[in-house]
């Protein structure tokens, strides 16, 4: 094995403030700067020579645009149509805001306290709000200004109250949600009072939808002004709105069309770069848009290798069931590149079991999902290397090819079995959907096959079992469960990504030797991820140590555990507890990881190592062999055959 190709991108510097996000998207940067001018003329507008809106001079009726002083024409009554547009604008937009906080303010209250408070609460608040819904949305505007007769206050004051429930359902939604939520529930075990509790807690988190339900929907309140008083029901004449400009206009659509279509354009581009702003505050407010996670998601990593692989020609023997060569994952973010595996080689052979240990975010689990292209794109991309399953580039595959492989000859295994079972099926038809998927069975021979799994990973009344439902299982059954489906179709390789560590340690000392027997007895070599290396010695056959990304030592478990030859493996050695040896020092790794986005020059390790030279900070450090089947990436290695 030798060095890696050094990525040559590098991330742009500079920070990622919201102002950036917003001008990256082109369409709401538009947005912005629309609305940006059109709100500086509406502020301006007293200010600006103008003719007075309301003055009639019926000696100029139906100038066309382009007359010299009223540069966009007069209207029936000869008023100057660009200064009526700009005085009526202002009204429109202040209108429409006004309406849309109003129906914020209350919306918002009524979905907190009902979302909160629950219950009877809850019930009574909402089916009020369903009793306003029950009315045709327009029909109950204008109601309501019939009820309190026509004026703009009035019609403001209808908006309001018909868009309240359209805050008051998304808000309480959010709401419900976190009210349950662990972090609320400890805010009300220290005391809180549920004052505090609904605005110092929950309000925080829901303020996004909230800003986000206002861009959306202040285009519509503008729009909403504008028909009242285009019915005549809003502003009164002689005062100019939008609306009310737009239906004296309607008379004359055929004689002098530019009375209507002028405040009809502008009403296009208000709410047009109203809305276009909106989107880009809410792809900017929602971090799982930035990443691009409600994009459709792929069916396999995007593969764009520019670099070339160093082949892995370290490995003898017989040819190996996967190797791994140069793998570098990256997600793209922005302008921001996270190098979460920056070449990492590995190598396995059939019924092998390979220990990948490293602290949390060393990059472990992306190299696992990269093995069968399962690490999501966008943002994730396979920026080089080579990865060889049975002889076959799994890079090269068709999305055919790698499904066929996924669950059949590799099977995963992963930390929360909880989000990896269906919550909603019984745990024997997921087993049973395993094996329909991979093998050729009738279906009472898959049900007996699932009962034989069951029985296999050891769960008493296993026939019974088959109809229970995940959450009905303890964590320890749940996870033998997934054992149990990732050996179904007798796969070659199980990726096991830190199965064990959110069991409590009896079941999880059951659980390893359970995995190790059951791979023996089908040859099913085993990637064993972990951050533990008291696990690793129970289990594998050689060890393989990340950090940041990278394999910094690899060889016999054995060897590496009785004389590690990384700083960073005799680090992590030193932080497992002994049983019976109270005075063995467990000392915590002072620093933390570099962030992978930012990588420093030569060992990412020096920072934090206690014996770093300047000559570590420098250059390029290859994994090299330091022995028989030991390599490290390290300048001055704690050990080595020389
Ligand atoms: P671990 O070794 O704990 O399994 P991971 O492989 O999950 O670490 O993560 C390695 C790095 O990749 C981390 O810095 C993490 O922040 C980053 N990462 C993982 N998944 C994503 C993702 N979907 N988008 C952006 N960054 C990610
Ligand atoms: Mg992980």
């Amino acid at each position: 094995m030798d060095a890696v190709s050094t990525p040559t991108v590098r991330p742009k510097p500079g920070g990622r403030s919201g102002l950036r996000l917003l001008v990256r998207n082109r369409l709401a940067a538009f947005g912005l700067v629309l609305l940006a001018v059109l709100l500086l003329v509406a502020l301006l507008t007293p200010l600006l020579p103008l003719p007075d809106p309301d003055a009639t001079a019926p000696a100029d009726r139906l100038l066309p645009p382009g007359t010299p002083g009223h540069w966009l024409g007069t209207d029936h009554l000869g008023r100057d149509l660009l200064s009526r547009l700009l005085w009526g604008s202002r009204v429109s937009i202040a209108v429409g805001v006004s309406a849309t906080l109003v129906a914020a303010f209350f919306g918002s209250l009524i979905g907190l306290v009902a979302g909160y408070a629950g219950g009877r609460v809850d019930n009574l608040l909402m089916r009020s709000i369903d009793l306003v819904m029950a009315f045709p949305y327009i029909l109950l505007a204008l109601t309501i200004v019939a009820v309190l007769g026509p004026g703009l206050l009035n019609a403001l004051y209808a908006i309001a109250v018909v868009n309240i429930p359209f805050f008051a359902r998304n808000i309480r939604g959010v709401t419900l949600g976190l009210a349950r939520r662990e972090f609320v529930a400890a805010a009300r075990l220290s005391g809180a009072r549920p004052a505090t509790l609904l605005f110092g807690e929950i309000l925080p988190s829901v303020w996004p939808t909230i800003v986000v339900t206002m861009s959306t929907t202040l285009g519509w309140m503008i729009l909403e002004t504008a028909g009242l008083s285009f019915l005549g029901l809003g502003a009164q004449p002689p005062q100019a709105d939008l609306g009310s400009m737009l239906g004296e206009g309607r008379k004359l659509l055929f004689t002098a069309p530019h009375v209507s279509i002028i405040p009809g354009v502008m009403i296009f581009l208000l709410v047009i770069s109203v809305n276009l702003l909106g989107d880009g505050v809410r792809d900017y407010l929602d971090p799982r848009l930035k990443a691009g996670a409600l994009t459709a998601p792929v069916a396999a990593t995007a593969v764009q290798r520019d670099r070339p692989a160093d082949r892995a020609d370290g490995s003898e023997g017989p040819d190996p069931l996967l190797s791994v060569a140069g793998l570098q994952t990256e997600f793209h973010q922005g302008d921001r590149i996270h190098r979460a595996v920056g070449g990492v080689d590995l190598v396995l052979h059939p019924g092998e079991r390979l220990g990948l240990v490293g602290e949390s975010g060393s990059g472990k689990s992306v190299t696992a999902l990269s093995l069968l292209r399962l690490v999501p794109t966008p943002p994730g991309i396979i920026v080089g290397g080579e990865i060889r399953f049975a002889g076959r580039d799994t890079l090269g595959l068709s999305a055919r090819e790698l499904r066929q492989l996924r669950g059949g000859r590799v099977s995963y295994i992963f930390q929360d079995p909880l989000s990896t079972l269906h919550p909603l099926f019984p745990v024997g038809d997921q087993l049973v959907e395993a094996l329909h998927t991979h093998q050729d069975l009738s279906s009472g021979k898959a049900r007996q096959r699932a009962v034989e799994l069951l029985e296999k990973v050891q769960i008493p009344g296993a026939q019974q079992r088959m109809r229970a439902y995940p959450h009905e299982l303890s964590g320890g059954m749940r996870q033998r469960v997934c054992i149990a489906m990732a050996l179904a179709n007798r796969p070659d390789l199980v990726v096991a990504d830190e199965p064990t560590t959110a069991l409590d340690v009896t079941v999880q000392a059951q659980i390893l030797e359970l995995l190790r027997s059951l791979a023996a007895e089908q040859n099913s070599a085993v990637l064993f991820i972990t951050h533990d290396f008291g696990v690793v010695s129970e289990l594998c056959d050689r060890v393989a140590v990340m950090y940041a990304g990278r394999i910094v030592e690899q060889g016999p478990t054995e060897e590496v555990l009785s004389a590690p030859a990384h700083p960073y493996t005799a680090k992590l050695i030193e932080c497992v507890p002994v049983l019976g040896e109270s005075d063995r020092k467990v000392e915590a790794i002072p620093g933390l990881p570099p962030a992978v986005d930012e990588l420093p020059a030569g060992c990412h390790f020096a920072d934090r190592c206690p014996f770093a030279e300047d000559q570590c900070r420098r250059g390029e450090l290859a994994l090299e062999n330091i022995g028989r089947d030991r390599a490290a990436r390290c300048r001055k290695p704690l050990w080595s055959e020389a």
